[in-house]
């Protein structure tokens, strides 16, 4: 089986043995009970499916875990004598600073992993099913609390920023799970290899990790910008920085990924938007060419209201004065999520050029700082 998970392009591949539930069903349990889930309903929803796997599949004897390596080096700066992809005008650079590229999680490079990993996990659920297994799959998809099982078949370990960490990858990859009937030679977990380190909790932007491996899901940078709906709260707004779709900085600050390796799917190549768009240019976005844009991204889930609010939020932090038209444009738009998070980057740029003196030689501003130790 593991062989054919590496020809299908999986990363790894491990097997853990169900006896009873997941290891921190309590622990996930007290996070909903504390409404740290936020607005993502969905994980709130059949707890107990979530945290005992046999409520799901009765006769279950396995979960196998695989992983699938999504990472990608980062792409040059955006170049100032490249024309806007958008038509939104040359992006303006001051001597010395390179021109503004908002600032895209890694997983969103390329194409959506719900579909990659779905069809990777069908082609192995088959040939389980050739061997007398009845199985159900989750790519990210379902309740299951995927980390548990991961650490329990020794897929690397639970890192102090809740991310699963593996010793060869890092923690650049994707999970996903069949829950099988077959009974199959578990693997042995892996010890917990984060030692004294606190990198990812100081390297977080909004104080999200309030303790190691455990994240209130309602400060974090990837929930306010993705998972959420509403409009970004106030308090949030500048720690956002130039992040313009979810945040890699717990990821980024972790030294296991010192071994990280280009993945090997292509459907995981970085689209040009990531390298070439500017925020401005982003903000030009219409649903039709939104849709276009993000065809099979996992950016088009979140639909252009949603996405413009963090663009506005972004050119809130990052903007010059060569923003504010398209931005009083997005003022208007008839979306009350995009137009009041316009007025609200309208007002943050007016004032930090007032205050620099500036508005009439439009220059990037130095990013908001972060905090060595990440909080406000
Ligand atoms: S570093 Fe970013 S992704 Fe990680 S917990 Fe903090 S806000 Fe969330
Ligand atoms: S940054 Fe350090 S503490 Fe955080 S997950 Fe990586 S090794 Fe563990």
């Amino acid at each position: 089986m593991k062989q054919i998970a590496a020809t299908l392009g999986l990363d790894d591949c491990r097997i853990a043995a169900v006896t009873g539930p997941a290891a921190h069903a309590e622990q996930y349990q007290q996070w909903i009970d504390a409404g740290e889930h936020g607005e993502m309903d969905w994980m709130a929803k059949n707890p107990n499916r979530r945290k005992d796997p046999r409520e799901v599949l009765p006769s279950i004897r396995s979960v196998i875990t695989v992983a699938l390596n999504y990472y990608q080096a980062e792409p040059p700066p955006l170049s100032p004598t490249l024309p806007s992809p958008a038509g939104s005008g040359p992006v303006p650079s001051a001597p010395g600073l390179s021109p503004l590229r908002g600032r895209i999680a890694r997983y969103a490079w390329g194409d959506d992993y719900h579909e990659v990993l779905d069809g990777k996990l069908r082609d192995l659920c088959e040939w389980l099913e050739d061997q007398g297994g009845a199985q159900r799959l989750y790519a990210d998809t379902g309740p299951v609390l995927e980390r548990d099982w991961a650490s329990a078949s020794g897929l690397g370990w639970n890192g102090k920023s809740t991310i699963q960490i593996h010793p060869r990858m890092g923690c650049y990859f994707f999970l996903g799970e069949i829950l099988t009937t077959l009974a199959i030679a578990p693997d042995k977990p892996l010890a917990d290899h984060c030692g004294k380190c606190m990198r990812c909790i100081n390297a977080c932007p909004t104080g999200a990790i309030t303790s190691p491996r455990h994240v209130d899901a309602r400060r974090c940078v990837s929930y306010l910008t993705i998972e959420s709906k509403s409009a970004i709260p106030l308090e949030f707004r500048r720690a956002i920085g130039d992040r313009l779709y979810g945040c890699d900085d717990c990821l980024a600050a972790c030294p296991w990924n010192r071994f990280a390796q280009d993945s090997r799917e292509a459907a995981f190549a970085t689209r040009p938007f990531v390298a070439q768009w500017s925020p401005r240019d982003f903000l030009t976005l219409t649903d039709d060419t939104f849709r276009n844009l993000f065809r099979h991204s996992p950016i088009r889930r979140i639909k252009r209201p949603a996405f413009l609010r963090n663009v506005c939020t972004v050119l809130g932090n990052t903007g010059i004065a060569a923003d504010l038209p398209a931005l009083r444009m997005a003022a208007a738009d008839p979306h009350p999520l995009i137009a009041e998070h316009a007025v609200w980057a309208v007002t943050e740029i007016t004032a930090r050029e007032a205050d620099a003196g500036k508005a009439e030689n439009p220059q990037h501003p130095q990013m908001p700082p972060h905090a060595g130790t990440g909080r406000f």
